[in-house]
């Protein structure tokens, strides 16, 4: 990302949209080259929601929430980029991640501050894990601190064979070349949720399958360097553009965020943006102190939101359907409502149950984010699944856009056979249930149910981190030692406690 020297605040929405346009970046979709991202009808609106997020630290209103004073008061930064030292700072950190997730209703999950959160402080305040690199990762957080770039993430290989890593070498991300200046990198790594129109992408590495160093670099790259290539999925953005309007397609127009394949062809990687360059330093990046629990604490936040908006929409739908009253559509709503509070609950636990850090800072407690990372696929595709139950043919039995309703020799017909319950007009009745299918059942919809299960991990892997870590958090210890606790109260020969009697004879 390329910065101006005065900067000693985070860009504005204006300044981030200046820095993509026409950077020379390289996108491709329905093969064809993109000129400038902030124009172009697959990615346009997604840009400009983006630019909210920026502008909403610039608004005077928000600066209790979504400002806080640079540790090394050089100015300011979003919160959600600085480790808490008291409760309070832990507080406003969540409140920051809300009100960021609140501008996209819950629907951008690869927000800048999911990296602010994840990685950014335990980079500073963990310096010391990246060795010989341990002055790039400090260095590289005051920088994210500072600028508050649209920065991603994409950590795992391509699922091109899993079976083992030895038939496909050539697609995982590895040094091809070293220079006194740098590492040129090849390879491709997925998903790069929003990354065609990111500043900077960091790659890391869930596992190196290849024991070789070159296969091991852990870095930060500008989107825009020469080799890197984003090749993306098709465009919900785009297809709304070119197939509905604003009021059939209200949020997957200027929410998509595009998941493209990310390659590297021999792209150029400055020694200052280099992290980790060793295949067992590498295998541990995912396990840098704060960065789980952090991490889960942002996404948490996200997903408790979208749940805020799903559940008002569910309600909403119920009212046109005229079957709010009904006990089993309450139930179906109820239970969607009860697992919004239960996040909601969990991401209290995680802001309030605090953990000291080093240097006096403090993380969340991992384990409610663990908690919830197991619960959260299978839970968002129960609500899914209640939406479509419950609403049913309401999500179908629509026009096809708002020509329909906009277009006099139908629009009678509309008016009285697409009407909703209670006084609820047609238009009214149309705009909640395409919002609904948009977000719900549309591919957009689909896709975000993908990403609920998978995007912390595949659904198999988030359940052994359960496990594991209830050895090395003493909750196994509390569990098992409750078992042997009840087994130790009776043998062979009976009750071994004074106070229970045994059976006579
Ligand atoms: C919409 C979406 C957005 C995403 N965005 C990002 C992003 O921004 N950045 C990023 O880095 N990643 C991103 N991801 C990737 C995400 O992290 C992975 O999908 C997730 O980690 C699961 O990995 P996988 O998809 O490769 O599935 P796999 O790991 O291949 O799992 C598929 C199945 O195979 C099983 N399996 C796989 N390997 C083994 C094995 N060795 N032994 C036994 N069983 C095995 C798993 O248990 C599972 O049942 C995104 C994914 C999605 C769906």
């Amino acid at each position: 990302m390329t910065k101006t020297s005065e900067q000693s605040r985070p860009q504005t929405g204006a300044e981030y949209l200046e820095s993509i346009a026409n950077d020379g970046r390289e996108v491709w979709i329905d093969g064809e080259r993109v000129k400038d991202v902030t124009t172009h009808p697959a990615f346009r609106n997604s840009t400009r929601m983006i630019c909210r997020l920026y502008d909403a630290m610039h608004d005077e209103a928000n600066s209790k929430i979504l400002r806080a004073p640079l540790h090394d008061g050089s100015g300011w930064t979003h919160p959600g980029f600085l480790a808490p030292r008291t409760l309070e700072e832990s507080i406003q950190q969540t409140d920051a991640y809300a009100a960021w997730a609140k501008i996209g209703y819950g629907w951008l999950g690869r927000s800048p501050d999911f990296i602010g959160a994840a990685f950014c402080p335990s980079f500073d305040i963990e310096s010391e894990y990246f060795g010989e690199y341990a002055s790039n990762a400090k260095n590289y957080a005051r920088h994210l601190q500072k600028n508050v770039p649209y920065i991603g993430h994409a950590i795992v290989n391509p699922p091109i064979d899993r079976s083992t890593p030895e038939t496909a070498k050539d697609i995982l991300i590895r040094v091809v070349k070293e220079t006194d200046a740098g590492i040129y990198v090849s390879g491709a790594k997925v998903v790069a949720t929003g990354m065609v129109v990111a500043q900077e992408v960091l790659i890391a590495h869930h596992f190196i399958a290849v024991p070789d160093k070159k296969y091991a670099p852990v870095f930060a790259i500008d989107i825009n360097t020469p080799g890197v290539k984003m090749i993306c999925r098709r465009s919900y953005e785009q297809d709304a553009a070119k197939t509905s309007t604003p009021f059939d397609s209200p949020i997957s127009s200027r929410m998509d965020e595009n998941d493209s394949i990310l390659v590297l062809d021999n792209a150029f990687v400055p020694w200052e943006r280099v992290f980790m360059y060793d295949s067992a330093a590498a295998n541990t990046f995912m396990a840098v102190p704060g960065q789980a629990a952090r991490g889960l604490l942002q996404a948490g936040v996200r997903l408790a939101t979208k749940l805020d908006f799903i559940c008002g929409l569910f309600m909403k739908a119920a009212e046109v359907g005229g079957t709010k009253d009904f006990r089993g559509v309450q139930a179906g709503i109820g239970e969607a409502i009860g697992f919004r509070h239960m996040m909601w609950a969990l991401m209290q636990a995680m802001t309030r149950d605090l953990q000291p850090w080093q240097g006096g800072y403090l993380q969340p407690n991992a384990t409610h984010g663990h908690a919830y990372r197991v619960l959260a696929g299978e839970q968002y595709s129960k609500v899914r699944t209640n939406i479509l139950k419950h609403i049913a043919s309401g999500l179908i039995y629509l026009p096809s856009s708002a020509k329909d309703h906009l277009n006099p020799e139908i629009k009678p017909f509309l008016d009285q056979y697409a009407r909703g319950s209670n006084g609820i007009d047609s238009v009214e009745r149309s705009k909640i249930l395409k919002l609904l299918w948009d977000t719900i059942g549309s591919e957009f919809g689909s896709r975000h149910e993908l990403y609920e299960m998978n995007y912390s991990g595949s659904q198999e892997q988030v359940r052994v981190d359960q496990y594991t870590r209830s050895f090395s958090n003493g909750t196994a210890d509390q569990m098992l030692g409750l078992v042997d606790t009840c087994m130790g109260e009776y043998d062979l020969n009976g009750w071994t406690v004074p106070d229970l009697i045994n059976p006579e004879g």
